[in-house]
Formats: C-alpha cells, structure tokens, sequence
C-alpha cells in the first residue's frame, strides 16, 4: 500500500449520513494510506426521519433525532477511520407536496451565503486541505440542503485562499490557505445503476434497480463529466459498516445492501469524481485526487 503522510482530505456533505453512501470508500482507502480525512457535516440532520423500517424504538423529537444522529455519525468517522466536524447549521428538511411548502426559518437553505460559507472557510484556513470534494451544483440530488452545501463548499474553495476574503475567519485572523482541487461526488450515475443492474440479471439474481433504469432513462437528466475514477474496492467493508452505523437512515435488507459485494467489486471498483477546478497541472482521465500534488510546493 503506498503510505501518503502529509496530505490531507476535506469532504464536504450535507447531512450526517451522505459520507457513507457518497465517496466513503475513498475516505477510508486514503485515511488507511496516511491522508489526513476531515468529513465535514453541513447539518445536524435533525429533520430527517427514520428510514429504516426495522429500527427498534424512533426518537419521538427533534432533539432526541439529533442526539441519535450524532451518535451515528461518530460511530460511521470510525468505521472510515477518518474525523468529523459539524458544521452546526440546522436541516432544512425535504419540502414535499403541490405546491411546495415554505422553508422553514433559520433553516441552513435560507442562511446568506457569506454567513453559512465563513465556518467553511475558517475550518478550510485552519485544516489546509489540499484537495476538497463535495456535490455538483444540483446537488447531485434534489435537497435543498446539497444544493446549498455544494454553495458553500465551492465558495470557501474559491475564497479561503484569498486574503482579502472572509477576513479575521479562522484561527489568528484565518491565514489564507488554498486547497489545490475540488471535486464533486457522483456515486449515483446511471452508467453505474445499469451496469450493476445489467451483471445482477446476468448473474441469474434480482435487480432492485430496473424501476430507477427505466425512470432515469426516461428523464433523460444529463449525465456529468467523470474525469476521476478511485479504485476502492478493497474498503467496501468499511463503507458498508459506516452505512450500518446510520441505523435510523440505511435499512439493513435495502437499497444499499442489494447487491454481493463480490459482484461489486468485479463489475464496479471504483468511486468517481468530476474535476471541477484545479491550480495544480492536471491530466485526465485520473485515478488520484492527489495526482498532480506535491507537498514540497506547500
Ligand atoms: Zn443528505
């Protein structure tokens, strides 16, 4: 295993949950290679509900819900082996229904850019990350709160950097640091969905995801540039015990666990990543978010 002290990783997610099912396993295989991880949690989750069905006894309010979450969180940063920092905004929830409902006050969606990115860009001065990851600029999914995370995340990389920005953020006035790449996370294309799906029919099993082949077909929702694939495989376990540690959110029999890992590995190795900026020298396609990185140059 190449061993890579000195470089450090910044993950940048919404709700304590998403480290685990969006580039976990790139968090574990460069925590396990001497990457410095720091996952960072937008939102306390506090307006998810409980998602999984066989989960024992439902915290009744929002302040038990956070109490859970927080104590999933902690449990999935050591299965990754990686560090969590919260960001201390408040979920915004999913709005449902014709038309939509209002957001609700004070919620991280409604926070002024400036004020929800200026946290980022102090913990961004004071962890010097060289390379960040977070969501596209739709959020990669429909919630208000990855749209505003990807906000926020695309901000502090562009500003922590400059002097004249976000000034007095940040340990001793926040010394400005510039990470050398962002990336966004795409865990969940449709190349991937049918490629999976196709090797579970050929394999003689069930496929969970012929609805979502169909329905995503049928959208026709622009599929995004990958530019970065990251062997992983290897650290599927850990990203699978990460998921479990989520027990209020990822069902143990769903989603997530429908298919052998074995299969996964053969057919689908890698986590991808889309470039999205760089002030390193770069030549595409990668395998390494670090490529292109030399700390001597810090
Ligand atoms: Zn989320």
């Amino acid at each position: 295993m190449v061993e890579r002290p000195g470089l450090r990783l910044m993950a940048v997610h919404a709700h304590p949950d998403d480290e685990s099912s969006k580039g976990a396993a790139t968090t574990a295989r460069y925590a396990a290679e001497g990457v410095e991880v720091l996952v960072v949690t937008c939102t306390g989750g506090e307006r998810g509900s409980v998602l999984n069905p066989s989960y024992p006894d439902p915290p009744s309010s929002a302040e038990a819900m956070a109490e859970v979450r927080r104590g999933e969180m902690a449990a999935a940063a050591r299965a990754l082996g990686v560090r969590q920092h919260w960001l201390g905004f408040v979920d915004s929830g999913l709005p449902e229904g014709d038309p939509l409902p209002p957001l609700p006050d004070g919620c991280f969606a409604l926070v002024p850019l400036e004020e929800a990115a200026a946290p980022l860009v102090a913990l961004v001065r004071e962890f010097r990350p060289h390379v960040m990851t977070t969501y596209d600029p739709s959020g990669g999914y429909p919630h208000p709160d990855h749209v505003m995370c990807h906000k926020v995340a695309y901000e502090a990389f562009g500003a922590a950097g400059d002097p004249d920005r976000y000034r007095g953020h940040g340990p001793d006035g926040g010394t400005p640091w510039q990470p050398r790449k962002l990336y966004y996370n795409h865990d969940f294309s449709l190349r991937k969905i049918r490629t999976i799906h196709e090797a579970l029919l050929d394999a003689g099993l069930d496929s969970p995801y012929g609805d979502w082949v169909e329905s995503r077909e049928a959208r026709e929702i622009p599929e995004r540039e990958v530019t970065t694939r990251v062997q992983v495989a290897p650290w599927f376990g850990a990203r699978d015990a990460a998921l479990r540690a989520h027990a209020t959110q990822i069902d143990p029999e769903g989603f997530f666990f429908a298919v052998p890992r074995d299969l996964e590995a053969r057919v689908w190795p890698v986590e991808e990543f889309e470039l999205a900026h760089a002030h390193v020298p770069v030549h595409l396609p990668e395998d390494d978010l670090f490529a292109g990185i030399h700390i001597e140059d810090d």
